[in-house]
């Protein structure tokens, strides 16, 4: 008998182009959102795109609360629900990058209160995933959330965020690569649940995102276009498997790990990617593979090295040869490996010296 079932969340609304900031209004009346909005926002976003929402909502006879957020913290998380409950706020609205959206979709787990997700930057795929991560100390908590109810991406504005972002968020995408093999090695070894949807969706989106490379040029908005577009349909791959799997490999547990050996050193999407090249390299099959993934992040200006990481060496090594302990998700690290080996793969792929 097949007794199978499962739930697939995703947002309804995902608005993208030139100038939609305006549409937030008419976007939460589609969704049928009633009661006073919470922003979160932090400093500048706050200036460039939470106060225009402020304002049209004022206009359309809502009066918003906001709060503004400094750092990615449980004590940010907290004083947002704190607010939730000051202001009797019937929804919230993140607006940031990705430190005001995770804010807003932890708070919106726990408020148990809808969210919609405004990015200011195509960083990485937590804009729109149903994953919520901060650090907590030295460790960083991921906790499964509510995907947002709608994503209004303005390109006009997510194309003045810096440039770097926008290569973190491309990053993060070409990762799905390795992520899927991991998933379905993980599959094979250790029967971990996978679906061919979710894998094939995110192999799609990083292949449509290499293949538009050329497009991926610093001033052109088109490359914001292209960015959020994938980081949409990565999140939705995830949202199908009701898991981060699609686009989150050893290549994640590599780069959690340097988050907790040099802290602040690099973006999230631009560590992924060099464990991409890494992990690429060990999982052998057709020959080059790793080089393609080195090669496609070199063409849009994303780190490939450790030194381009702000790393050194070692902490290179450390991380490799330590972060399958970070959690339970079997990859192609195994039970870990050995320095000998790390410094080996870390060598030949040119990602330490
Ligand atoms: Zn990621």
């Amino acid at each position: 008998m097949f007794e199978k079932s499962s739930w697939i969340r995703l947002p309804r609304n995902v608005v993208v182009g030139h100038g939609v900031l305006d549409e937030v209004v008419p976007v939460v009346a589609d969704l049928h959102l009633d009661g006073t909005p919470l922003l979160i926002t932090s400093p500048t976003p706050r200036e460039v795109a939470a106060d225009p929402i402020v304002a049209d909502f004022r206009d359309s006879g809502v009066e918003p609360a906001m709060v503004t957020v400094d750092t990615a913290s449980f004590d940010a998380v907290e004083r947002v629900i704190d607010a939730v409950e000051a202001e009797e706020a019937d929804y919230l609205i993140g607006v940031g990058g990705g430190k005001a959206i995770d804010i807003a979709k932890m708070a919106s787990h726990h408020c148990q209160i809808g969210f919609v997700s405004v990015p200011t930057a195509a960083s990485h795929d937590g804009i729109v995933s149903n994953r919520g991560s901060v650090p907590d100390g030295d460790t960083r908590h991921s906790v499964a959330a509510e995907p947002p109810l709608a994503v209004v991406a303005d390109t006009a504005i997510l194309a003045e965020a810096p440039w770097r972002l926008t290569t973190a968020g491309c990053a993060d995408i070409i990762s799905n690569y390795t992520a899927v093999m991991d998933w379905r090695l993980a599959h094979r070894l250790k029967n971990v649940e996978y679906s061919g949807f979710a894998g094939a969706l995110s192999e799609m989106t990083a292949e449509i995102l290499v293949e538009n490379a050329d497009s991926v040029r610093p001033g052109l908005e088109e490359a914001s276009w292209i960015v959020t577009k994938a980081l949409v349909s990565s999140g939705v791959a995830m949202s199908i498997a009701d898991s981060s799997r699609p686009a989150s490999g050893a290549e994640h547990l590599f780069s959690h790990q340097l988050d907790r050996l040099a802290p602040g050193a690099a973006l999230h999407g631009h560590q992924v990617g060099v464990g991409s090249i890494m992990t690429a390299y060990l999982h052998g099959g057709e020959k080059g593979f790793w080089l393609d993934i080195r090669n496609a992040l070199e063409s849009i200006d994303a780190p490939t090295t450790a030194d381009e990481l702000g790393v050194d060496d070692e902490t290179v090594i450390e991380s490799l040869t330590t972060c399958h302990e970070i959690r339970d998700r079997y990859t192609i690290l195994g039970d870990g490996m050995d320095e000998g080996a790390a410094r080996e793969v870390a060598k030949e792929t040119g990602v330490i010296g």
